[in-house]
């Protein structure tokens, strides 16, 4: 049986020269590749307790989603800034280039919830940092992320070192 690893992509020098892109749609469309994700990250956190899934649009609502479903917990959406049509909380937050802004329903998460997050790839981690942030203003509390890529070298894991944090691949 193929690992895991060797379902993802690599495309060197895309979106901009000395970037390799770590494609999860080869993983997605391999039957077995999506199944192996999935139960990977899954069993990852299988000893956490929580009560909602979030995760980011839009690769993170593919993973979330599934692991939510089969745990029969909620899922909550974390999406770019003027998707959410009812009451939103928003964080504008660096990247490279430029600022990002992410929304969350007012009502998507009540005080004292236990939140997993979940997420396609970790690099720098600064989504995440904006995520939690955006959760905890809403008086949930992260125990866990979940991602399927951690790209070692760009110190996420530094930048998130309060939060329990699990990857089921690691790129140097
Ligand atoms: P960051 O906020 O730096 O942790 O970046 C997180 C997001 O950037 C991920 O959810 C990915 O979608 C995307 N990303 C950053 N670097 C890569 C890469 N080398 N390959 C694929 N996706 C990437």
């Amino acid at each position: 049986m193929k690992q895991l690893e060797e379902y993802v992509r690599s495309i060197p020098d895309f979106p901009e020269e000395g970037i390799i892109f770590r494609d999860v749609t080869s993983v997605l469309q391999d039957a077995d590749g999506l199944q192996l994700a999935v139960d990977t990250m899954q069993d990852m956190v299988k000893d956490l307790e929580f009560d909602v899934v979030v995760g980011p649009e839009s690769r993170g609502f593919i993973f979330g989603t599934p692991i939510a479903y089969n745990l029969k917990k909620p899922f909550v959406l974390i999406r770019k800034k003027g998707k959410l049509p009812c009451e939103t909380v928003s964080i504008e937050y660096e990247l490279e280039y430029g600022t990002a802004t992410i929304e969350m329903h007012k009502d998507s998460i009540k005080q004292g919830q236990k939140i997993l997050i979940v997420d396609d790839l970790i690099a720098t981690g600064g989504t995440t940092e904006a995520m939690i942030r955006l959760i905890e203003s809403l008086g949930g509390e992260v125990v866990g992320i979940v991602v399927m890529i951690e790209l070692a070298g760009l110190k996420g894991r530094e930048r998130l070192k309060n939060y329990r944090l699990e990857s089921a691949i690691c790129y140097e």
